[in-house]
């Protein structure tokens, strides 16, 4: 149950100028600019927050780089960085509802979806990789009797991370986690509309006796300080999740300054395939639902396109509307509302161009394609839902990354496979079946990094998340995370 009397104490509670994280200390911008947080509840600012330039960011990679080199993190016993770590994950616990709330007030996430996928994830993101600090092992290659072949997990050095708005702790834990249980050193930039509950556990860090330098977060635009970060030859190994266009930039700008590497979590065009034997059609409806708009649909693996076997289009489509205007929409600090804010107003109105455009094409808007709510000020959105949408469109190609979701009819398995793979995206899927042979004929099939059966959008931290295609490279989660953070060295030592 959610402590509604705590809820409303935060709800407007003056927060403090908000600070870089830099070499153990809250720093503002060398030339003191800043910006004004808005928040999508209700469009009013509601914070004030330094906003870095690249000498900003230089000062953070250059904590970072020293922090590293004098060996205070990677240096310290594995088993005394599981502790801190773990200290640190406690910490975030215990304050986990006053934090979920502040990020709330900052990205629009509804609250019981973000106490869960926020701090307390990122708790247990941190936890999991604090636990395997001291259980990865090295190995001894099978040589000859007169040499002895070591390999090292080594940590990479300085990784930078810049992570998106809508799940802005739960993607910086998955990048943290690893990367500082494997030694590194870490410098952040969180998303302009997304950057104080990052701030707020970087201070925890700190109080956990995470060393000064170890992890460090930049606040400001990230075509300034993100762009300052792709270009350092001090950063080792960049992090990214978010959008593809982005995405190239920082591959290019690797390309231009030290070959750094680059991974990256970018955007999906989910296709979610319901079979007419799916076990449960009331169960597809709900999760199908669900699985696009929570959050608003700001959700990288959401099921945007939504593929239905023609003999049980029109049911299933009638009964998604119900199940969808069903939905409560609003108030994102109401543990009722299913459906929060929109985080930015700019967001809003892409959304809302790609209804219209789909409009103008004579495609079928069952429900939503509006904003509402306008006159709290904030950015609401009614749930979408798009018929009679062509495999060619811009809504079947393109992620919104909003609560719209594109409905496409299909008539055999094998034209179900051929509309799913064919977009650039290559992030999440799902099919529902009672058959167990088709299930796992579209497992293999289906170009994706995920592919769920008969549920949409589950997975906890034992597997790893990433995308084929367009959609990135790279895994977040389990223990393949290490992979982006640990350099195999060999010794070859003769004997
Ligand atoms: P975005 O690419 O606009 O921004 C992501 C981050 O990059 C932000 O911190 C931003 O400040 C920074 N940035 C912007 N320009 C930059 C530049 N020139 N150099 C360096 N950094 C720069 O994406 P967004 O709007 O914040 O997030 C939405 C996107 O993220 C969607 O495409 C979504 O699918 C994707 N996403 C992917 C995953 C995943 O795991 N694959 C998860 C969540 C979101």
């Amino acid at each position: 149950m959610l402590d509604v009397t705590r809820i409303e104490a935060l709800r407007h509670a003056p927060i403090a100028p908000v600070l870089h994280v830099i070499d153990g200390t809250s720093r503002p911008s060398r030339d003191g600019a800043t910006s004004e947080v808005i928040s999508p509840l209700d469009g009013r600012a509601m914070a004030v927050m330094a906003r870095g330039k690249a000498v900003d960011a230089e000062d953070a990679i250059a904590a970072a780089r020293h922090a590293f080199e004098d060996g205070r993190w990677s240096g310290l016993p594995p088993a005394e960085r599981k502790r801190i770590m773990l200290r640190w994950a406690g910490l975030i616990e215990a304050q986990a509802l006053d934090i979920a709330v502040l990020g709330v007030r900052n990205n629009g996430t509804e609250i019981g979806m973000a106490l869960k996928a926020e701090p307390m994830s990122a708790a247990a993101t941190i936890r999991y990789y604090a636990e395997a600090t001291d259980k990865i092992y090295g190995e001894i290659a099978p040589t000859g009797d007169d040499v002895l072949g070591l390999v090292h997990r080594a940590p990479v050095g300085v990784v930078g991370a810049i992570v998106p708005w809508n799940f802005p702790l739960m993607i910086g834990a998955w990048k943290l986690g690893p990367a500082l249980a494997a030694g590194n050193t870490v410098v952040l930039k969180p998303a302009e509309t997304a950057s104080l509950t990052l701030v707020r556990i970087a201070e925890l860090a700190l109080e956990a006796g995470v060393p000064a330098g170890v992890f460090n977060v930049i606040l400001g635009e990230g075509k300034v300080v993100g762009e300052a970060m792709s270009l350092s030859p001090e950063i080792d190994v960049l992090v990214f999740t978010g959008s593809g266009g982005v995405g190239r930039r920082l591959l290019e700008n690797a390309a231009k300054s030290n070959l750094k590497r680059v991974y990256l979590e970018l955007g999906g065009k989910s296709p979610n395939i319901v079979f007419a034997d799916a076990p449960s059609l009331d169960e597809a409806v709900k999760v199908s639902a669900a699985g696009i708009f929570r959050n608003s649909g700001q959700v990288c693996v959401a099921g945007s396109r939504l593929l239905v076997e023609r003999s049980i289009h029109e049911e299933f489509v009638a009964r998604l509307v119900r199940a969808t205007e069903a939905m409560k929409v609003g108030d994102p600090l109401d543990p009722a509302t299913a459906a929060g804010a929109v985080n930015s107003l700019t967001q809003l109105e892409q959304n809302l161009r790609f209804v219209a455009e789909a409009r103008a094409m004579g495609r079928g808007i069952m429900t939503g394609g509006i904003r509402i709510l306008e006159e709290t000020g904030g950015y609401y959105m009614a749930p979408t839902i798009v018929t009679g949408v062509d495999p060619a469109d811009r809504l079947a190609q393109a992620e919104v990354f909003g609560p719209v979701l594109a409905v496409l009819p299909f008539d055999s398995e094998e034209e179900a496979v051929a509309i799913a793979n064919g977009t650039d995206y290559g992030l999440a899927a799902a099919v529902w079946t009672a058959s167990l042979s088709r299930a796992h004929r579209m497992v293999r099939r289906l170009r994706a990094g995920i592919v769920h059966v008969n549920t949409y959008g589950g997975s906890d931290l034992t597997v790893p998340l990433g995308g084929v295609k367009q959609s990135g490279n790279g895994h977040d989660k389990s223990l393949h995370a290490f992979d982006k953070y640990l350099d195999l060295k060999s010794a070859w030592i003769k004997l």
